[in-house]
């Protein structure tokens, strides 16, 4: 395998384009950790294939695949790499006024976590650092930034920084005018990277208190929605629009194959079904985008993507990062992921689409 020196492709000037055009896929194969399996020559069954970086190989054994996506993050990539690909552009659009969303998808293990909500260089992190460093170099205007954090699991909402040590239930609800938002959730004022970091973790430790108190941690293997954060920035002079949102979540794969593998029964395997559904529905949204004639878009069917609605049709710039495991036991479920993924590229906001984007892509594709 060769890869390019530099991981940002020759087609990088794609991405500064903030204009509205398709969810961007990436691809990032986690590095080999103890316990997956590899083959004699300590290959993973997935790995990078072209010296663009836009495909990726997947091998089981018997049959090869080949997927082509955005950009493939190889397993050497650090996270300071996968922001300058993933991350940037977003902060970009954030600048322009577009809500961006960043999506990480996977099975349990596949480096969602890692990637998003690393301390120290996790995308989110990372992302609303660069918009406060660009905010500070705009004297002319002032900035409110604002930080929640919430988890949604079984189709409930949990806010991540209510007083409780374990979060507190909250509810959506619908505004004529302001659409879908969440009651009462908890929302911080935030004046450096530093706070942002501070809330993030104290999040994270609720959301570990409340895996204990519901006994999720021994389920592990269950997989969980997760919305990781929710950013917005406003300022009413300079972008035209009064607020712009970075909206970061994870989302773990559910499957067959997985209530199968943790040999889920009673409860716990009522409880993945319901995780099932709710991912089932994000995926016919997504679905139902990506034909593009559909007049009915089935957002309503779950909490995920009822707060979705208007990052997935609006103008928003979204990027979804599908993680994958290199070890040939994970095979199908990055089969599935891998699929998930190439669904999600079919989405297109046509009105929005400028005729240079279309034939970059087209360029590329050729
Ligand atoms: P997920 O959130 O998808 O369940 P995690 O992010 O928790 O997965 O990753 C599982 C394990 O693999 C963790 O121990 C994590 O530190 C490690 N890991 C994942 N991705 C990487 C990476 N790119 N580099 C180094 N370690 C990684
Ligand atoms: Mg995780």
């Amino acid at each position: 395998m060769r890869r390019n020196s530099s991981l940002i492709s020759q087609d990088a000037d794609v991405f500064e384009d903030t204009s509205v055009s398709r969810v961007q896929v990436y691809v990032r194969i986690r590095p080999i950790v103890q316990g997956d399996v590899t083959s004699i020559t300590r290959k993973g069954a997935v790995s990078v294939e072209a010296t663009d970086l836009t495909q990726v190989r997947v091998a089981d054994g018997k049959k090869e695949k080949i997927f082509q996506f955005d950009q493939v993050l190889p397993p050497e990539a650090s996270n300071a790499e996968v922001y300058q690909v993933v991350g940037k552009p977003l902060v970009e659009a954030s600048m322009t006024g577009l809500n961006s969303i960043l999506m990480a998808y996977g099975q349990t293990g596949a480096g969602k976590t890692h990637t998003l909500m690393a301390s120290a260089d996790g995308l989110t992190t990372s992302v609303v650092s660069h918009i406060f460093a660009l905010i500070g170099k705009d004297a002319a205007h002032s900035y409110a930034v604002t930080c929640s954090y919430l988890q949604i699991y079984q189709e409930r909402v949990y806010d991540l920084l209510a007083s409780e040590k374990s979060g507190t239930e909250v509810f959506l609800r619908e505004h004529p005018k302001k659409g879908v938002y969440v009651e009462n959730l908890s929302e911080y004022s935030v004046k450096s990277p530093e706070e942002i970091v501070r809330l993030l973790k104290s999040g994270k430790r609720r959301l570990a208190v409340a895996e204990t108190k519901m006994n999720r941690q021994s389920s592990r293997l269950l997989p969980a929605e997760e919305v990781t954060s929710l950013a917005t920035v406003s300022d009413k002079n300079s972008w035209g629009k009064d607020q712009t949102l970075f909206f970061s979540f994870s989302c773990d794969l559910a499957g067959s194959e997985r209530v199968k593998k943790t040999k889920a029964a009673g409860e716990r395997l009522q409880e993945a079904q319901s995780i099932n559904s709710s991912l089932l529905e994000l995926g016919n949204v997504i679905q139902a985008l990506a034909e593009g004639t559909r007049r009915h878009i089935p957002y309503r069917n779950s909490v995920l993507t009822r707060l979705l609605q208007d990052g997935l049709d609006g103008n928003s710039k979204t990027s979804l990062i599908v993680c994958v495991s290199p070890s040939f036991r994970d095979v199908n479920e990055t089969l599935c992921s891998l699929k998930f993924g190439l669904r999600a590229m079919k989405i297109h906001n046509v009105a929005q689409v400028n005729v240079n984007e279309v034939s970059r892509i087209f360029k590329k594709r050729k």
